[in-house]
């Protein structure tokens, strides 16, 4: 898809489950922009067993957000990468205020803005039963479902053959207080992002394609 010259940054919100990791993965591919996952980096640190691994392990698996000066710097570095020039489609960062406003600072001494947040609207009731069946490829961390989206051959990843696992935080109880943390710190950053004028709000409520076909409507509609 064609989305013009100028850089194109893109937030992905909504609760746990709502869908985030799914769609920005498929509008990475689409519009050739990187996927940055604050979730997929703290992850890949865990299984590195690096410092930052170390300290972010007991926030993520009590489902708590990692410290904001942490995730900030670490989100910071990845997106100062060359192949962040032309934008990203960020998801799972910023969670908190104090995240969105080191974001727009960083863009804005760049003189860009973030150019639309697309929030997926689905009720809790259904993130709960999509993160109870949520599996995860080991290698690629491409996402299925074991029943909204299955592999084809269960336990395998279908793009690389990876072994699919649970993830510990999608256990029900951890589920329950990653909402709780998602009422209270990250659901303000909706109206953050409405008062800045990038705010859209999708029916995540439906199948995936039907989301993806709202999402790049969006993004075209943002880019003219
Ligand atoms: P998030 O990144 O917001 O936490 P994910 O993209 O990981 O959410 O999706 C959570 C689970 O729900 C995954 O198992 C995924 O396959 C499934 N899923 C994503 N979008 C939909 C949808 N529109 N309908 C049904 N299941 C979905
Ligand atoms: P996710 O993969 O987005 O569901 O994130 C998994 C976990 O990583 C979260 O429950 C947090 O513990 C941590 N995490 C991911 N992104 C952030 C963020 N932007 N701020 C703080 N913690 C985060």
């Amino acid at each position: 898809m064609d989305t013009s010259s100028k850089p194109l940054f893109m937030i992905m919100l909504g609760a746990p489950g709502a869908g985030k990791g799914t769609q920005a993965r498929m509008l990475s591919e689409v519009l050739g922009l990187p996927q940055v996952s604050s979730g997929d980096i703290f992850r890949e640190n865990l299984r590195n067993a690096t410092p930052l691994g170390r300290l972010a392990k007991g926030y993520m698996d009590r489902g708590e957000l990692v410290p904001d000066d942490v995730t900030i710097d670490m989100v910071m570095d990845r997106l100062s990468c060359p192949d962040c020039a032309g934008g990203a489609v960020l998801d799972g960062f910023p969670r908190t205020l104090a995240q969105a406003d080191a974001l727009r600072q960083a863009l804005v001494a760049q003189d860009v803005r973030v150019s639309l947040a697309p929030l997926l609207e689905v009720s809790d009731d259904a993130v709960i039963g999509r993160l109870a069946g949520r599996r995860v490829c080991r290698d690629c961390q491409a996402m299925y479902h074991v029943v909204f989206s299955p592999p084809k051959v269960e336990g395998v990843c279908d793009k690389c053959g990876g072994q699919l696992y649970r993830r510990a935080d999608d256990e029900p109880d951890t589920v329950r207080n990653r909402l709780f943390v998602y009422y209270k710190q990250t659901a303000p950053l909706v109206g953050y992002y409405f008062a800045h004028g990038v705010l859209v709000t999708i029916d995540g409520d439906r199948p995936i394609a039907a989301v993806q076909a709202d999402l790049l409507s969006a993004v075209q509609a943002a880019s003219v």
